[in-house]
């Protein structure tokens, strides 16, 4: 899951984005706001967090250009204690959840997941796609009960391919959600990577349909 983190203080971001590594995000950090606009409008995101307060384009107009253009990204605001008249301006422009600063990293990163989840269909932490569990909290895969050992990147994939269950993703939606930048990206670390969950998740797992992607279907087999 590729974020967007725009925050024009650089202790926050610095705190934010291991936190949010650690949690299997991959994180692209801009602190301006005319930069963080475009991103946001012209590059795919699981979601953005936006810090209001920017020194040159204010997160309020940012999430209004957004939503106008029809760009319905889950955006989380970031707000100043007390400015309750902001948090209820971000939401009315367009803003799905908010945090108020100081918060704990761990309910960032909480409400990241849920925000994901209901935007790809699911209410429930938990993911069940065919004989596959995927436990959102916890970062685990299991089948059939038993959890099964993935490496941060195997995860990435299979999380990405089990929220998007029922629809074929192309290798360059793959990229795009799974690498932070483009000198990352390389169609055939995909291949490699499908290849290594099948592996551990089953031949049947994820179906390729040639010339279109990868899909993870919950049909019965
Ligand atoms: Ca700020």
């Amino acid at each position: 899951m590729r974020i967007l983190l725009i925050e024009d203080d650089l202790r926050i971001a610095n705190n934010i984005i291991p936190a949010l590594e650690m949690s299997g995000f991959v994180v692209v950090h801009e602190k301006n706001g005319e930069e963080g606009w475009f991103l946001g409008e012209t590059e795919p995101f699981d979601a953005i967090i936006l810090d209001l307060g920017l020194p040159d384009l204010d997160g309020l107009t940012i999430i209004k250009r957004w939503r106008k253009a029809n760009c319905n990204t889950p955006v989380l605001i970031l707000t100043a204690r007390g400015n309750w008249d902001e948090r209820v301006e971000g939401i009315d422009a367009g803003a799905d959840d908010y945090l108020t600063k100081p918060y704990k990293n761990e309910e960032l990163v909480a409400r990241l997941r849920a925000l994901i989840r209901r935007a790809s269909g699911h209410a429930n932490p938990i993911i069940r796609v065919g004989d596959l569990v995927l436990d959102t909290r916890q970062m685990r895969v299991s089948k059939n009960g038993q959890p099964i050992p993935l490496t941060p990147s195997e995860y990435k994939l299979t999380a990405y391919l089990m929220h998007n269950n029922n629809r074929v993703v192309d290798q360059m939606e793959l990229t795009e959600h799974l690498y932070a930048q483009d000198f990352e990206r390389d169609s055939n670390s995909i291949e490699v990577l499908v290849g290594r969950v099948r592996k551990k998740l089953g031949a049947n797992s994820i179906e390729t349909r040639r010339g279109f992607g990868y899909i993870m279907s919950s049909k019965d087999k």
